[in-house]
């Protein structure tokens, strides 16, 4: 016990300051490390294989609605990036420029892709001849670069690791439809893999992508009560099709504009999975995303049969089709639950030469920590059922979290004194205008995360100018 509690206090107390906390867990479940370039982060192993899940899962949805993965290059030529004024404007700021090939200057500088819309459209002006050749669902998984002045492992870092998807359709209806469609596939793969509830909803005009007609967003809570935009879904109109000329013949052989989206989601999720479902002990990771859903430790394994019982246990689970690790290192037991509780490994069986004896062992749920006794021939229906049960808590834990930090506002002075109080969403009406989402970002810290899709009335005027009301928008404080 004296080691485990050793390991235990060297992560900060998520209550006493959640910044610090983070960090601490990024480092000691071995998810990140920091590069000798500033803003870069390395994704270790551990990381990397939960990423990859996600990966996984995203792919077979995007294919599953129809997309298909392509590849693009790195690097945009300036002229390129420069032919949609907005977008160009939105960027500038974070773009990272290669300047030389070797020792020779270039002709052209290049830009090293912070997203690729200008790419995709100039291959998309080139491919698509006609209504035939529409849509075109494509997709891509990359890395991108953003040279931010503030960076935080996961959550923002010069380069990041995502999939964005750029599709083009011969008509405004299909492409909004499309828009849609993608923002649904991240809410239900948050909600159902990652176990976050997610509020959908559309950005306001500051807030949207650069270039956009609309953006999208599903927006989570994170255990803070802060926000983090975990995923994106932009409707372009006819906007990057008209500054590169991406037309189509149509059915009567009249040429016309196509209609674009484009959406992404990042290695940001896993910063969501973190804030969302850890605790003071550390990771706490959703069985269906989980690298290892359960961990095999023997007690006592130097008593005659525990090793072997303990091995043959795990390889009956994984014929289960759970993904299961053991360990049988010279570590300690107490060493060895406190280091998958760190990594949030979701159950743990600990079987030891009485459990032998009974046919049984124990299974521990790393959410709650309870125990339950389980005979061998058991743990088939037990194991699936426990994980699945764990899958749930998680949700509804997030959802009560989110239910207890939401609150509503009627005049800007409730606004300024529930975020004196509270971080969590503030709910309110607004007229549409800028003045009056920059005097609350000004007066009370938020910024406006999103107008929900599914809208309330919750009054008929503006809190802030108390003209009328166009639309129900949540505030909150965002990562
Ligand atoms: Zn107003």
């Amino acid at each position: 016990m004296a080691e485990q509690k050793k390991l235990v206090s060297e992560i900060t107390s998520m209550d006493e300051d959640f910044a610090k906390w983070y960090t601490d867990i990024v480092k000691k479940a071995e998810m990140a490390d920091y590069s000798s370039v500033k803003g870069c982060i390395i994704l270790r192993p551990y990381a990397q294989a939960l990423w990859e899940n996600i990966q996984s899962t995203l792919d077979r949805m995007f294919k599953e609605t129809g997309h298909e993965n392509v590849a693009m290059p790195i690097f945009i030529p300036e002229s390129l990036l420069q032919k949609e004024k907005d977008h160009v404007e939105g960027f500038a700021p974070e773009v990272a420029w290669v300047t030389h090939g070797g020792s020779e200057k270039l002709e052209e500088r290049l830009c090293v892709r912070p997203t690729s819309e200008t790419l995709f459209c100039e291959h998309y002006a080139k491919v698509v001849r006609s209504w035939r050749d529409l849509p075109k669902l494509y997709n891509q998984w990359c890395s991108v670069v953003r040279w931010e002045k503030t960076t935080r492992p996961f959550l923002r870092s010069r380069e990041f690791w995502w999939q964005e998807g750029h599709t083009v359709h011969a008509t405004e209806a299909e492409a909004r439809e499309e828009t849609m469609r993608m923002l649904n596939v991240y809410a239900t793969f948050c909600e159902e893999y990652l176990a976050i509830p997610v509020l959908k909803g559309r950005k306001t005009d500051k807030e949207r992508f650069a270039g956009a007609v609309e953006t999208y967003t599903i927006e989570a809570m994170m255990h803070d009560g802060k926000a983090l935009q975990s995923g994106t879904s932009h409707y372009f109109g006819d906007g990057f099709a008209r500054a590169f000329d991406m037309q189509y013949a149509d059915k009567n052989n009249q040429l016309q504009y196509m209609h674009q989206t484009s959406w992404g989601a990042s290695t940001r999720l896993i910063g969501a999975i973190i804030m969302t479902h850890g605790d003071n002990e550390g990771l706490v990771l959703p069985p269906k995303i989980a690298p290892t859903q359960l961990v095999v430790i023997p007690v006592a394994a130097h008593k005659p049969g525990v090793t072997d019982k303990a091995s043959e246990l795990y390889e009956s689970i994984k014929k289960m089709g759970v993904r299961a690790k053991i360990d049988l290192s010279e570590n300690s037991p107490g060493w060895k639950f406190a280091e998958y509780e760190m990594k949030g490994v979701p159950l743990r069986l600990e079987v030891g030469p009485r459990d032998i004896e009974n046919g049984q062992c124990v299974l521990v749920r790393r959410d709650n920590r309870e125990k339950t006794v389980v005979k061998f021939e058991e743990l088939e229906t037990v194991i699936p059922k426990l994980l699945e049960d764990l899958q749930q808590a998680l949700f509804d834990k997030a959802l009560k979290n989110r239910e207890e930090h939401t609150y509503t506002a009627h005049s800007l002075e409730e606004m300024k004194q529930v975020a004196a109080e509270h971080t969590g969403f503030v709910k309110t009406m607004w007229c549409g205008g800028l003045a009056c989402e920059e005097k609350v970002k000004e007066e009370a810290g938020m910024s406006s995360r999103c107008m929900p899709l599914a809208q309330e009335n919750l009054g008929d005027t503006c809190p802030v100018c108390g003209k009328p009301a166009k639309h129900m928008i949540v505030w909150g404080v965002a990562y």
